[in-house]
């Protein structure tokens, strides 16, 4: 048994066989060979061998050539390693004797190899991993060959273990078999993360690396709860979490009944509790958490979910369903937010060096009007049918915000003269996510008539930290005083102005900030749909008055630790449960 600490980006606990990703996208089941098939397997084994052989002389030819035999060595050695008669004999026993597959006996052997190597104390030879690595993948390429088995034909449940997903390959997992994932990089408000709530699978990220201590077909626990990874559990162990699999099932139907209960505070202060989606079947989560609506629609993940750019009626059919199965309650959609971590098909920005400060969202967007106005169409028809509002990412300046509208009225005026229905009171809000932002707030409230805090990318900007690196998990923090004044500030300038503020960043779903946020005069909050019932319980549990003592004496606080820790305390003293 083996435990691993990353990062717990979504909640639940999974518990199944592992299936291994390697950086290459490469998924190497334990799968086994028929008796009759085994000659024919080690023949397909020895033909992948030469030919993998054949690659790494000409590359040890090519280049001595140009950079002189030394370098070549380097590729000699690889080739010593591979064509090793006890390498040889181990894989040939595996698939004679125990039926293993090429593919999953080359997989276990080299990383078994690699082990080895990594345990040792000097650190010239623990980096010859990389050089066994390479040539497991060379072989892998040449056994699995056109046939790489992709991760979206899966026929059975499976955790999924990878060095990366990018928030694309996470969107398009296959949600019928997938029940987990984990992977070795990765930060807490990656979108990655966020596709895994939206999912509703446990999830881990930014493990480090551990994909070397696991073999596909292993048994392996996900607790999406405490970040931690189980892998081969003792008995003990797993019984202990099939029990946690049990209460986690009763404790959702206990919330379940809160469904048609009010959101509102114990002292009747009124509130909205709102989903966010990525998918358009999400609303069905949202109608089963009893969301006031959906606060905010990522419609990027139409761009990532596919390989062609979605044309106006994929984003139309999109956005009608669902507004339509919300009735008449509010829909937020959100124009792309495309460019940094989530990466569609478009010709990609030369030189963008750093990619969350580059060419992203509204950036993006007004500068592929093409593209922007075909979803504005689309987001203008679709406001006909139901009560649907248009919220701008990431505006930085008043420049941006203005130009925005100005396409918008432009497109507007387009469908008019062709007679297209469409909301001409359609409420256009923008996302705060940028400080500059909040530092204009009192002109910016003049021009919207919403604003949505999106506390996942203000912490990112605000602290100079990357929301999606997990070595520098420590320093971004959700709590930390100079994020809480600026949320303090918006929130008090749109109140000012009686202009509706929502957040709908991951701090909203977060069961510790639910006082702090309320007693900071936050009354719309927006979330991954399965955290709702339980942040509409604790709001249901406690006063303004209460939340709001609370918020003052955090405010006097330095340190993002000691305001955590209150919010902890506080929380643990009136839901217990909440605050584990
Ligand atoms: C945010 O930044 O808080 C937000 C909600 O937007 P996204 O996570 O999609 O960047
Ligand atoms: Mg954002």
């Amino acid at each position: 048994m083996q435990k691993l600490q990353g990062i717990a980006v979504s909640p639940g606990v999974a518990i199944g066989e592992a299936l291994v990703m390697d950086s290459e996208g490469f998924k190497i089941p334990r799968r086994f060979v028929t008796r009759d098939a085994v000659d024919e397997e080690v023949e397909r084994l020895d033909r992948a061998i030469a030919a993998a052989s054949g690659e790494i002389a000409h590359n040890r030819e090519a280049v001595s050539q140009e950079l002189g035999k030394k370098y070549g060595a380097i590729f000699e050695a690889h080739l010593q390693m591979l064509q090793d008669s006890r390498l040889h004999s181990e894989l040939e026993e595996m698939i004679r004797q125990r039926h293993y597959s090429p593919e999953y006996a080359v997989s276990r052997t080299l990383r078994r190899y690699a082990q080895v190597f990594q345990r040792l104390e000097s650190s010239y030879l623990a980096e010859r991993v990389h050089d066994i690595f390479d040539i497991e993948k060379r072989l892998l390429r040449h056994l699995l060959g056109g046939r790489a088995e992709r991760i979206s034909h899966l026929t059975s449940p499976v955790l999924v273990l990878a060095h990366n997903l990018t928030p694309s390959e996470t969107a398009n997992l296959d949600r019928q078999f997938v029940r987990g994932f984990v992977t070795e990089i990765g930060g807490p408000s990656s979108h990655t993360a966020i596709v895994a709530e939206a999912l509703e699978i446990p999830a881990v990220v930014g493990i480090g690396d551990f994909l070397i201590d696991v073999s596909g077909g292993d048994q392996v626990i996900i607790d999406g709860d405490k970040g931690l990874v189980i892998l081969q559990p003792d008995e003990e162990t797993l019984a202990r979490y099939q029990h946690e699999v049990e209460e986690i099932r009763t404790l959702a139907v206990r919330l379940e009944s809160l469904r048609d209960l009010r959101a509102e505070t114990s002292d009747g202060v009124s509130l909205q509790l709102l989903g966010n989606i990525e998918f358009p079947y999400e609303v069905d989560h949202c109608i089963d958490r009893g969301a006031d609506g959906v606060g905010l629609y990522r419609t990027e993940f139409l761009y990532l979910g596919s390989e062609t750019e979605p044309n106006e009626e994929v984003h139309f059919e999109a956005y009608c369903r669902v507004v339509r199965a919300m009735k008449d309650k509010p829909v937020t959609i959100r124009t792309f937010d495309l460019g940094a971590d989530k990466v569609p098909h478009l010709p990609e920005p030369e030189d963008e060096r750093n990619p969350f400060l580059g060419l992203r969202s509204i950036r993006l967007a007004l500068r592929n009007l093409p593209l922007f106005r075909t979803q504005l169409r689309a987001v203008l028809r679709a406001s006909a049918l139901g009560n649907l509002r248009i919220m701008f990412p990431l505006v930085s300046t008043l420049m941006e915000l203005r130009q925005a509208k100005m396409v918008l009225a432009d497109v507007m005026e387009d469908l008019d003269e062709h007679g297209i229905e469409f909301d001409r009171s359609l409420k256009i809000g923008m996302m705060v996510e940028v400080p500059a932002a909040v530092m204009m707030i009192d002109r910016f409230v003049e021009e919207v008539d919403f604003l949505s805090i999106g506390t996942n990318d203000l912490i990112q900007y605000t602290l100079a930290v990357d929301r999606s690196n997990k070595d520098v998990v420590g320093l971004y923090n959700a709590c930390d005083p100079a994020v809480l004044k600026l949320i303090r500030m918006a929130i008090e300038a749109a109140d000012k102005k009686s202009v509706p503020i929502n957040l709908c960043g991951q701090m909203s779903g977060n069961p510790i900030y639910t006082m702090l946020l309320l007693g900071l005069g936050l009354r719309r909050f927006s979330m991954t749909p399965g955290v709702l019932p339980e942040i509409k319980n604790i709001c249901r549990h406690v006063t303004i008055e209460q939340c709001r003592a609370i918020t003052e004496r955090v405010m006097t606080m330095e340190n993002a630790r000691d305001i955590k820790s209150c919010l902890k305390e506080e929380l643990k003293k009136r839901l217990p449960e909440s605050a584990q």
